[in-house]
C-alpha cells in the first residue's frame, strides 16, 4: 500500500482485533486507513463482507468476573471496546456465555467504524509492509492472513519464526492434580527434578489407549491439509499406529523410577511447568484433535488426572500466528522497527476476546507512538497485562498460542483467591486510565 498524503496510523486487517485498534486510534483522535482486503478478497474461513466476522462459534466466552474471560472483558469493558460493545448490543442468551447475533455484531462494528470521522476503510490486499512509508502500522491480519503478507511478515520478523499451523497441548491446573498420584523428577536425574510425572500401569495405560483410539476426535476444514512433523504428532494419530508407539514417545518410562515402587512405571505422562509460579502445568507432547468432552473423559484415566482442571485444552487447527519472544514487545511494538505494531491472534494469543484485546492494546500504543509519547506496558496485576506477558515472554522455545486463563495470574489457588485478581486487575486498569487520563 502506498497511502499519500497521509499522517496517521495504517492497520492491515479489519477483524476483531483491526477494528478494536482502529477504535482505539479514534478515540485518541487519530486518522487511521484501515486495509481489509474483503469483499475483494476472502480468506477460506471468512464468508462475510462484513467487518469483525466471527468465523466460527458465535460465543465470547464467559463475562462473569468469577472466571478469566470475565476480568479480562471487564477491563476491556473500562478502555471501550468496540467489540463487547456490540456484543452486549447484540446478545442472545447462552446460560454463563456472552453469545452474540453474528450478522448484527459484525454489522454493528462495520457501521460504527464505516461512520467514524477518523477512519478510512480502504478495501484492499495489503501485499507488503511499507516501511519508507513514514506511517506507523499495525498488522492484524489475524490467523488466515493472506501468503503474500505472511510471506512479507515472515521476511520481516525472521525465518521460522512465523507459524502457520498450531499444536496445542492441554494445560491443567496444578491444585487440580492428585498429588498422590505423581512424583517429580527429571529423566536420568536424583532428587526431585523439574517435571510431574504421571506413571500408569499397564491396565491404565491400555485402558487410555483404547479409549484414545475410540474418543472422538474434530474434523479439519476443507481449508486445512496438515502436513504434520512426526515431532509434532497428535496423540491419536501415535495411538492408532500401535499399542506402544505412545509407550516408545511422549509416554516413554525410560530414565524414571516411581519413588513409591522404586521401579520404572510402565508408561508416564509428564507435565512441564508453564509459568514461573507453577501453577500451570503442559502435558507434555500430548498435541490432540479429540473433542473437549472426550479429552477429559480421556486424560481423566490418567490417575493423577483424574479431577485434572484444564486452563486449555489441546488443539491443532491452521493459525498463523508469530512466536513472538523476542520478536513482539509487551508493548506490541516490534523489537526490529519501532513503526510496526501487531494486535490479535497473529501476536500468539487464541480466541476472539483475546484477540480483540490486543486490538486494544496495540490502538492504544500506536496512538502513544504517534503522540510520541512513551509506550505503555501493562502490568501483570491485570488480565491484558498477563497475556501481553505470555506472548512477548513464554518459557518455551516454541510459542504455543494461549487463551486467558486463572493459571496465568500466578496466584496459588485462583478460585479461592479470585477475589485478589479481580482487585489486583480492577486497580491496574484504573491506574492506568487515571494516570494517563486516557480517553
Ligand atoms: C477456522 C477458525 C475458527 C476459529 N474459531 C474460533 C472460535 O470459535 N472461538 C474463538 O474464540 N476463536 C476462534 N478462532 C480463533 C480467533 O479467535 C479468531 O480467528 C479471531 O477472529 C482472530 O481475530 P483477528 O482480528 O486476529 O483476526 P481476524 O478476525 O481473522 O481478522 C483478520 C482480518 O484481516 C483480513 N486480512 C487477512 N490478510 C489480509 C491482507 N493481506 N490484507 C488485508 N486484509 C487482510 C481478513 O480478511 C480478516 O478480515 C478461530 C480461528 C480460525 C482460523
Amino acid at each position: 500500500m502506498k497511502p499519500k498524503n497521509f499522517n496517521g496510523v495504517t492497520v492491515i486487517g479489519g477483524g476483531l482485533a483491526g477494528c478494536e485498534a482502529a477504535f482505539q486510534l479514534s478515540l485518541q483522535k487519530i486518522p487511521v486507513q484501515l486495509i481489509e482486503m474483503k469483499p475483494k478478497k476472502f480468506t477460506p474461513a471468512h464468508k462475510s463482507s462484513n467487518l469483525a466476522e466471527l468465523v466460527c462459534s458465535n460465543s465470547l466466552k464467559s463475562d462473569s468476573i468469577d472466571k478469566a474471560a470475565g476480568i479480562l472483558k471487564n477491563e476491556m469493558i473500562k478502555l471501550k471496546s468496540l467489540v463487547l460493545e456490540a456484543a452486549y448490543k447484540n446478545k442472545v442468551s447462552a446460560g454463563g456465555a456472552l453469545a452474540v447475533d453474528r450478522e448484527k455484531f459484525a454489522q454493528y462494528i462495520t457501521n460504527k467504524i464505516y461512520n467514524n470521522d477518523y477512519i478510512e476503510v480502504i478495501n484492499e490486499e495489503a501485499t507488503e509492509i511499507n516501511f519508507n512509508n513514514t506511517n506507523l502500522i499495525i498488522i492484524a491480519t489475524g490467523p488466515m492472513t493472506s501468503n503474500s503478507l505472511a510471506e512479507e511478515i515472515e521476511n520481516f520478523i525472521g525465518m521460522k519464526s512465523l507459524a502457520f499451523y498450531d499444536s496445542i497441548s492441554p494445560i491443567v491446573l496444578y491444585d487440580s492434580l492428585d498429588r498422590s498420584q505423581f512424583f517429580k523428577a527429571s529423566r536420568y536425574e536424583d532428587g526431585e527434578g523439574d517435571y510431574i510425572n504421571c506413571p500408569l500401569t499397564k491396565v491404565e495405560y491400555v485402558n487410555f489407549i483404547e479409549s484414545l483410539n475410540s474418543a472422538e476426535k474434530i474434523d479439519f476444514h476443507k481449508f486445512e491439509n496438515p502436513n504434520y512433523f512426526e515431532g509434532c504428532l497428535p496423540i491419536e494419530e501415535m495411538a492408532s499406529r500401535g499399542l506402544d508407539t505412545l509407550r516408545f514417545g511422549p509416554m516413554k518410562p525410560v530414565g524414571l523410577t516411581d519413588p513409591k515402587t522404586a521401579r520404572r512405571p510402565y508408561a508416564v505422562l509428564q507435565l512441564r511447568k508453564e509459568n514461573e509460579a507453577e501453577t500451570m502445568w503442559n502435558l507434555v507432547g500430548f498435541q490432540t484433535k479429540m473433542k473437549i468432552g472426550d479429552q477429559k473423559k480421556v486424560f481423566s484415566i490418567i490417575p493423577a488426572l483424574k479431577n485434572a482442571e484444564f486452563l486449555r485444552f489441546g488443539s491443532i487447527h491452521r493459525n498463523t500466528y508469530i512466536n513472538s519472544p523476542g520478536k513482539i514487545k509487551n508493548t506490541l511494538q516490534a523489537e526490529s522497527n519501532e513503526k510496526v505494531f501487531f494486535a490479535g491472534q497473529i501476536t500468539g494469543v487464541e480466541g476472539y476476546t483475546e484477540s480483540a484485546a490486543m486490538g486494544i492494546v496495540a490502538g492504544i500504543n500506536a496512538g502513544r507512538a504517534f503522540n510520541k509519547k512513551p509506550l505503555y506496558s501493562f502490568t501483570k496485576f491485570s488480565a491484558l497485562g498477563i497475556l501481553l506477558d505470555y506472548i512477548s515472554n513464554a518459557n518455551s522455545k516454541e510459542l504455543q498460542p494461549m487463551n486467558i486463563n486463572l493459571g496465568l495470574f500466578g496466584i496459588e489457588k485462583p478460585k479461592k483467591n479470585i477475589q485478589i485478581i479481580q482487585n489486583n486487575s480492577k486497580k491496574a486498569i484504573d491506574d492506568f486510565i487515571n494516570r494517563e487520563k486516557y480517553v
